[in-house]
């Protein structure tokens, strides 16, 4: 698999890069993103033999498919990182919830949401690549809950890499928080920044962009790469449990091969749709997928009219906020792959500019072939959380801005999976308050969960509260600089 560039090529980067490479630096000519050149083929022969197969041998196969340059031995270790999670067999169990639609948990790993999917084996294989080139990498992340846990949890003690992690202070859940600050390993590094995500994230653009930070790294001979999914290190492994649900319902015995299904994808930055369509278009039998958002509703819009408009909005705070994106990176992955390089350079090249931009109607017509999308108000999904919490089963609430979609979008009698993206310890408060509690602090509200459904925490959450604090700096903005050169 080699890798080519959405906006098309500048000529000063080569045309064509492999997968090492795509990872190690992954931005392209004229700020654009790496994306497979061709996708291999997923035929029947493949969906039938691994009927039996674990999640490793699935995943393991299709990576050989992919044909990628990492040698078989490493893409095996990195996959014995899903060891880490409850079951390495079924790493991603799946809850039948009515009778034509299912859950499938993609937050069974160690910090409890669905980044640890792809970034624990992507966390693997970068430092791999890192100590193969005997060269050292900083991954700068901005968090706003989930990324900066999952990929401080994936490089803690990693040979070759450093982590900088920023954190807006107060913006996160006390959970999410203190998986951060409580961890502890040499080379991680976490400060929380005065602010909201914005001002973190903008903070970070402008370190990343800094000429005095940047010779700095250069003058210690590090290199700066990237762990959030733009990286198509974590779009590959977002691609695997996509083909995994489908072999499972056909294990289950709920379709037969060459039936349809739906997905439901609680979406942000897109990536775990992008692996959704990357699996569709290899030839998994997916009817459409349904994008749900919450009130930051942009891909509603995108989808249903074409239209992707940043001039009208600002970010609402939603009690989903890892979903709290106005700028979803990954789109511009689908724009290349519908409407080619030339387009899409010209459709974000508008959306730079102008702050919006419009896909023709042919242009919608062949997106909506693929796609359907809905979003939920706060209300709608706690109403939704309280209804299958009745049933017996407890979501979080961007799992939740899924019924939605599933209820009203699907056109065709079939089959729905929805993905579930976070544990419900991660966003307690508001689990809580759909089973009629006020809380405003994690622990007690998981006390209440638990007395009021019978469900206990995992053992890493539980201790959380208990584990000592190693990252206590909180930073001004403008202070980033110097604390991140201090500690290079
Ligand atoms: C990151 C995240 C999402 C959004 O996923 P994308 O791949 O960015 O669309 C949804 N839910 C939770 C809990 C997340 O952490």
């Amino acid at each position: 698999m080699q890798f080519i560039e959405t906006r098309g090529n500048d000529t000063l980067k080569p045309i064509s890069v492999p997968f090492s490479k795509a990872i190690l630096s992954p931005s392209a000519s004229f700020g654009g993103l790496y994306v497979p050149e061709s996708l291999p083929r997923l035929d029947d022969a493949f969906l039938l033999a691994h009927k039996e197969s674990s999640y490793r041998d699935i995943a393991f196969d299709f990576l050989k498919l992919c044909d990628i340059d990492i040698p078989y031995d490493v893409i095996d270790e990195a996959l014995k990182r899903y060891e880490l999670f409850d079951d390495a067999n079924d790493p991603v169990p799946m809850k039948k919830i009515e009778d034509d639609c299912y859950v499938s948990e993609l937050y069974h790993g160690p910090t409890r949401a669905f980044k640890d999917m792809a970034l624990q084996p992507f966390g693997y294989i970068l430092s791999y690549l890192a100590k193969k080139h005997d060269q050292k990498y900083l991954i700068m992340a901005a968090t706003s809950g989930d990324t900066g846990p999952a990929t401080l949890e994936t490089f803690k003690d990693a040979p070759n890499v450093i982590v900088g992690c920023l954190y807006p202070d107060g913006g996160t859940s006390d959970v999410q928080r203190l998986q951060m600050i409580t961890e502890s390993a040499d080379n991680l590094h976490v400060f929380g920044v005065k602010g909201d995500f914005d001002d973190t994230q903008n903070a970070l653009k402008s370190l990343l962009a800094s000429d005095e930070f940047n010779s700095a790294i250069a003058s210690k001979e590090i290199k700066l790469s990237a762990a959030n999914s733009v990286n198509f290190g974590r779009i590959i492994f977002q691609i695997i449990y996509h083909i995994y649900s489908y072999i499972r319902l056909i294990k289950e015995g709920q379709i037969k091969l060459g039936e349809k299904i739906y997905l439901v994808v609680p979406s942000g930055n897109f990536g775990n749709a992008l692996g959704a369509y990357y699996a569709k278009k290899m030839g998994v039998y997916i009817e459409k997928i349904l994008i749900s958002s919450n009130q930051n509703n942009i891909l509603t819009d995108w989808i249903n009219k074409g239209e992707y408009d940043l001039t009208s909005r600002d970010l609402i705070q939603t009690i989903s906020p890892a979903m709290d994106i106005l700028k979803s990176s990954n789109v511009e992955r689908i724009l290349y792959d519908k409407f080619g390089s030339k387009r899409t350079k010209e459709l974000m090249d508008d959306l730079a500019k102008k702050g919006s931009y419009a896909l023709t109607d042919e242009e919608l017509t062949l997106l909506r072939e693929d796609f359907d999308a809905s979003y939920s108000t706060d209300d709608e999904c706690i109403t939704m959380m309280a209804k299958y919490a009745k049933k017996g089963y407890i979501m979080d609430p961007h799992t939740a801005t899924c019924i939605k979609s599933y209820e009203k979008l699907r056109d065709k009698k079939a089959t729905a999976v929805i993905y579930s993206t976070a544990e419900w310890t991660k966003f307690s408060p508001v689990v809580a308050k759909a089973l009629g509690g006020d809380f405003s602090r994690d622990l007690e509200a998981i006390d209440f969960i638990k007395e009021k459904t019978g469900l206990k925490p995992n053992n890493t959450i539980k201790s959380l509260f208990n584990k000592q604090i190693i990252h206590n700096k909180i930073i001004q903005k403008e202070n980033i600089k110097k604390e991140m050169l201090s500690i290079l």
